[in-house]
């Protein structure tokens, strides 16, 4: 059941608390590969469900429209202090309700509508709100797509240089969902330096990475980084932009009172919790895990015939492309979910196959690792992807899955 337990809820409300539990039970039985899923600590399960969600504070620290706010100016300034440490920055902002906010609020702090944005193409691995034309931020900006080589899966800088000279955006965003390299975030700086944009950094997946040094930081190179708290930084939902002192003003006023009202203070609560772990050693040994266990995963993989995009991973994240193993993202998804394999269905740069029906799946090694398997179990992951995706019996790798599983402890439950 669900850990921490929640009596006066089922009580109260036995419905939800059923649901609640059975949502508790299915995280605990599965191997959850959802790149930008996590399991958060207990502790910052506890901050999410406390009384400061009756709290209204709109303003910063020390600058409220509300009264009252003797504690809740003390905890958004230890989520802004951790922050400030965890990722070496000038400044931060928790306020943001989550990655999408958080880039719209770059967009108001630094453009006009219509002004224009430059990011990575939606089916390349970039976000919708990187300029994408079903996003606001693609309905209400001018925006051009970079791409990644077709042989290589690969961002080619030269190919960045080009437009953005061609283009001369005043936006950049450099980061993704579905990016299994290195951002070269010093070749994203010297472009935009030299077209005169404003860098931002979307390290939403890659944070975690970041902030334990298992991928390179973006500090020093985009002078705004904006993040999801809640993929690889193993937070609570939520989000932070981060800046040097020349951007903070800009984006403090953007968040509010440009786009937002009060800040959820539950939720910079559970940050600060989130960043109080992020910056103990065993952090870093997480992040390093995550990574070893991507390589292992691909490799594995690889052997088995899967066709990785780009041929392997860097980070957390792994895309394949399944045209070889001649069937689509979507039904492979849905038997693998059937496997106990949870993962989603994605596209693949160049995709001859509609978005809603694509190639690819998308996998994530962050969950698992913080359930603690290790390169031993990603070779045995492999196998079952492998069978499943062939359409062997689901229900018998299920079984073998949940037992498996069984060994590993998942905070948030006790059975
Ligand atoms: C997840 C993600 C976001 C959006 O975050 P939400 O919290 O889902 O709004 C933005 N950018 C990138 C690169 C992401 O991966």
């Amino acid at each position: 059941m669900h850990e921490p337990n929640i009596p006066t809820l089922t009580t109260a409300d036995p419905q939800v608390a059923e649901l609640v539990h059975a949502e508790a039970q299915r995280q605990f039985e599965k191997i959850r590969l959802i790149a930008s899923e996590n399991y958060v600590s207990t502790a910052v399960l506890e901050a999410t469900g406390t009384v400061l969600t009756n709290k209204y504070s709109e303003g910063y620290a020390g600058r409220r429209y509300y009264e009252g706010q003797q504690v809740i100016d003390q905890v958004e300034q230890l989520a802004v202090a951790r922050a400030k440490q965890v990722f070496g920055v000038e400044h931060a902002n928790v306020q943001p309700y989550s990655g999408s906010p958080a880039n719209l609020a770059a967009y108001l702090a630094f453009l006009e509508p219509g002004e224009k944005v430059m990011g990575m193409a939606l089916p390349m691995g970039g976000h919708l709100t990187h300029g994408w034309s079903v996003s606001a931020t693609g309905k209400w900006f001018s925006s051009v797509r970079y791409t990644v080589g077709k042989d290589t899966g690969r961002v080619d800088m030269d190919e960045v240089r080009d437009l953005a000279l061609a283009e001369r955006p005043k936006l950049i965003f450099c980061g993704g969902t579905a990016i299994p390299r290195t951002i070269d975030f010093p070749a994203f700086a010297a472009i935009a330096e030299e077209v005169g944009a404003v860098l931002v950094a979307d390290i939403a997946h890659i944070a975690g990475l970041i902030a334990g040094g298992a991928h390179p930081s973006p500090v020093g190179h985009a002078p705004v980084i904006t993040t999801t708290t809640h993929k690889t930084l193993r937070g609570p939902r939520g989000a932070m932009i981060m800046t040097d002192a020349a951007h903070a003003k800009a984006i403090d006023k953007a968040v509010f009172p440009g786009l937002q009202g009060g800040p959820h203070n539950h939720t910079t609560a559970a940050i600060a919790v989130a960043l109080g772990e992020a910056a103990q050693p065993s952090f870093s040994t997480y992040a390093h895990a995550v990574v070893e266990n991507a390589a292992a995963l691909a490799e594995a993989l690889v052997e088995r015939g899967f066709d990785l995009v780009s041929g392997g991973t860097d980070n957390h994240l792994i895309l394949i492309d399944l045209t070889s193993k001649e069937i689509a993202g979507k039904p492979a998804a849905q038997a693998l979910d059937r496997a106990g394999i949870e993962l989603n269905y994605n596209t693949v740069p160049y995709d001859a196959r509609k978005p809603f029906d694509p190639s690819g799946i998308r996998l994530g090694t962050a969950a698992v690792t913080t359930r603690g398997l290790g390169v031993e179990e990603m070779r045995l992951l492999a196998e079952w992807i492998d069978r499943a995706v062939a359409g062997e019996d689901a229900e018998k790798i299920a079984m073998e899955v949940s037992e498996l599983m069984a060994g590993y402890p998942m905070p948030g439950f006790v059975s």
